[in-house]
């Protein structure tokens, strides 16, 4: 569902990320780990185009983020219709941002209200159940300062599914959490995953790696030094580098 070919980012002259390739098949759950600053953020940026890629192209669903075919060949494509194709895709970051003076069923429904043009009662009952599948069924009148912080991020991401998305993007979401509070929000990612939802979730929780990931990319200095299946890449024959970095992690 989503394929980047060659994408690559520099900040000022700086590579943060190399060309690169990804690719995020349907109901797939990937997991890109790597140290701070090793261009993770950034490739999962490109992802969505929220950062245009220097070079390269994402395609989602079939459609191209960079090109358009027009009646006079290829052309940049407009960002309103980037907009609408990222649409596409939910993004839950480390600093979940709701809306303070809305309940939590009141954010998760107001994308479909406003996106999507959908009724409010319609919309409303939808986000109901989208808290229910994140446990939060009793929550739905709260407002985020009610809630703890996992909590909230359990909001974002009932938000994220209310579009729908093809895909889900996380940044770190547990990284900026109260310790008691991450593991709640790793059980929703995961019971998402065993929902058949597709994901590309970057996070230093490497029990949660092991556990909800198909797959394990790791980046180094904007490179991704490795890409393999989960099993073989906590293997003992895994790239050294990767055994390394989970030497100083772990
Ligand atoms: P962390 O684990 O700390 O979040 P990361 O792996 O996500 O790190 P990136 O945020 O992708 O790393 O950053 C990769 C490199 O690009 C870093 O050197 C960073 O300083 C640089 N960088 C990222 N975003 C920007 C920006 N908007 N402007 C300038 N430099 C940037
Ligand atoms: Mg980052």
């Amino acid at each position: 569902v989503i394929e980047a070919t060659g994408v690559s980012k520099s900040f000022s002259g700086h590579m943060a990320l190399h060309p690169t390739d990804l690719e995020v098949r349907r109901g797939e759950v990937v997991v890109v780990l790597g140290p701070s600053g090793s261009g993770k953020s950034t490739l999962l940026r490109t992802l969505n185009w929220i950062e245009a890629a220097d070079d390269g192209d994402v395609w989602i669903e079939g459609k191209s983020l960079a090109w358009t075919e027009g009646r006079n060949g290829r052309r940049r494509r407009p960002e309103r219709e980037i907009d609408r194709i990222r649409q596409r895709i939910g993004m839950v970051f480390q600093n979940f941002a709701l809306f303070p003076t809305y309940t939590a069923r009141q954010n998760v429904a107001l994308g479909l209200m406003r996106l999507r043009g959908v009724k409010r009662a319609e919309a409303l009952s939808r986000a109901d159940d989208l808290l229910a599948r994140v446990s939060l069924g009793d929550k739905t009148e709260a407002f985020p300062i009610e809630l703890s912080g996992g909590q909230r991020q359990r909001v974002a991401i009932a938000r994220a599914m209310s579009m729908e998305p093809v895909a889900l993007l996380f940044d770190e979401p547990t990284s900026a959490l109260d310790p008691e509070t991450v593991g709640e929000v790793l059980t929703s990612m995961t019971d998402l995953a065993k929902a058949g939802a597709t994901m590309v979730i970057v996070t230093h929780e490497l029990g949660f790696a092991k556990k909800a990931a198909d797959r394990i990319v790791f980046m180094e200095d904007g490179h991704k030094i490795m890409d393999l299946p989960v099993d073989r890449a906590f293997a003992p024959d895994a790239p050294p580098r990767f055994r390394a970095f989970l030497e100083l992690v772990d």
